[in-house]
């Protein structure tokens, strides 16, 4: 199959055309056409997959239909360093190039009132690390949650073990019932279980 059989629109194909992917991953055609009718979804995915293509493709499609612009972010991406952070928000960004979607990176180390600035001109994708987004959540008050219509869980077991299941628990809680939600992770342990049943709605499970 191609990206074009996957349903997905010309701006989006032609940058995949521009990155030079000539056809999908086997992870991003199993994630594709899933979420793209919106379910929830579970995968054991490792970085060198494709799984940014995979979860972001279908997610910047559904934002090509969304009717209204909203003032808060739609789709939000947790990472547990900074690093992995920097590198989905380049990829969002290219995957983006002929489209008006705009994503920001919201990581430790960077100005806290830059970043806050740039949340404020309401981009439709935030890349980030739980703590920093919290810290803007509550603090900088620059960003809400409630009209949350995305979350991507990456590297689930990493975000575990970097301690950031109270962050995680938190947006989860502030963010709305009625969302998409994505967690992928190299290792399926039992607290990355546990955080599939508390985020995630009749998931499907994706091996890649
Ligand atoms: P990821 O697993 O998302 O970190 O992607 C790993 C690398 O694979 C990145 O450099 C991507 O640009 C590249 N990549 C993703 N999808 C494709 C594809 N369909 N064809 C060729 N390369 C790809």
């Amino acid at each position: 199959k191609t990206f074009a059989e996957l349903n997905l629109s010309k701006p989006l194909v032609k940058a995949c055309q521009a990155l030079g992917y000539t056809h999908p991953t086997p992870i991003q055609a199993a994630c594709i056409p899933l979420a793209l009718t919106g379910r929830d979804i579970s995968g054991s995915a490792v970085t060198g997959s494709g799984k940014t293509a995979a979860f972001m493709l279908p997610l910047l499609e559904r934002l090509l239909h969304r009717s209204r612009r909203l003032a808060a972010m739609y789709v939000l991406v947790l990472t547990p360093v900074r690093e992995l952070a920097v590198q989905i928000h380049s990829m969002t960004q290219k995957l983006a190039q002929f489209t008006d979607i705009r994503a920001a990176l919201v990581v430790g180390g960077l100005s806290l009132q830059a970043q806050a600035a740039s949340l404020r001109t309401s981009p439709e994708i935030v890349v980030g690390t739980p703590g920093r987004v919290i810290d803007h959540v509550r603090n900088t008050q620059s960003v809400g949650l409630e009209d949350l219509q995305a979350l991507i869980l990456d590297e689930a077991d990493r975000l575990l073990e970097m301690g950031f299941a109270d962050e995680i628990k938190e947006i989860v809680r502030l963010a709305p019932r009625k969302r998409q939600t994505m967690l992928f992770s190299a290792t399926m342990t039992e607290e990355v279980k546990k955080l599939v049943a508390v985020s995630l709605n009749r998931p499907v499970r994706l091996a890649a």
